[in-house]
């Protein structure tokens, strides 16, 4: 399914959608995030005052436009909402994943920490970008980035800065795990902002 710009409405890998979700309740309550999809016309999520999980995930517009709906209703507490759950994600995507995930994380553990990030990341690329996305990981001089042409949050959305905080949460505690620290995490573009792609800076 095609937008009018062009983009591609895809629907989300089965595991982000579900995750998303878990997350999202697990951060903002069940009870906030039902009103939000009913808001949102995803009512099928929201089924007797629970939250469920159908077999047909969401779509990267009903991703955006929920999304839309948080930053509406948390205004300047958004960001750091949208944050969270991003992070939160991240902790369900291991969950979700198979063993062969943990044992490489294992393995991981050996490597120079700069190697570990970049693995890191790339992980994760895969894990969002699914069969038909476009997320990759580039070094360039010192900084790893994280480069999101796909950016389902962003679909049909305008916005002054950029909006894609579960992404940055994703990424933070991805790499907190891996390195067992903080690491500095900015969207430096958009394609809210009309950039071919969402881009995020990682200062290892
Ligand atoms: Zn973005």
């Amino acid at each position: 399914m095609s937008t009018a710009d062009g983009r591609t409405d895809r629907s989300l890998p089965g595991h982000c959608s579900r995750c998303f979700l878990r997350a999202a309740a697990a951060e903002a309550g069940e009870y906030a995030l039902l009103m939000m999809l009913q808001q949102t016309g995803l009512a099928r999520f929201a089924v007797d005052g629970k939250l469920v999980e159908p077999e047909q995930g969401l779509r990267a517009s009903e991703l955006a436009g929920l999304q839309a709906s948080m930053r509406e209703y948390y205004g300047r507490g958004a960001r750091g909402m949208l944050n969270r759950i991003g992070e939160a994600a991240w902790t369900e995507l291991q969950q979700d994943e198979s063993l062969g995930g943990k044992a490489l994380r294992i393995l991981r553990r050996g490597l120079p920490r700069s190697a570990r990030a970049r693995q890191t990341l790339e992980e994760l690329a895969r894990q969002m970008s699914g069969s038909d996305g476009d997320v990759s990981v580039h070094l360039l001089d010192v900084d790893l980035y994280l480069i999101d042409r796909t950016s389902d949050s962003t679909l049909g959305q305008a916005a002054e800065q950029p909006i894609c905080w579960v992404t940055t949460g994703m990424i933070e505690a991805a790499l907190r795990q891996a390195l067992g620290s903080d690491v500095d995490v900015e969207e430096v573009n958009c394609r809210v902002l009309g950039a071919e792609a969402c881009k995020f800076r990682v200062r290892i």
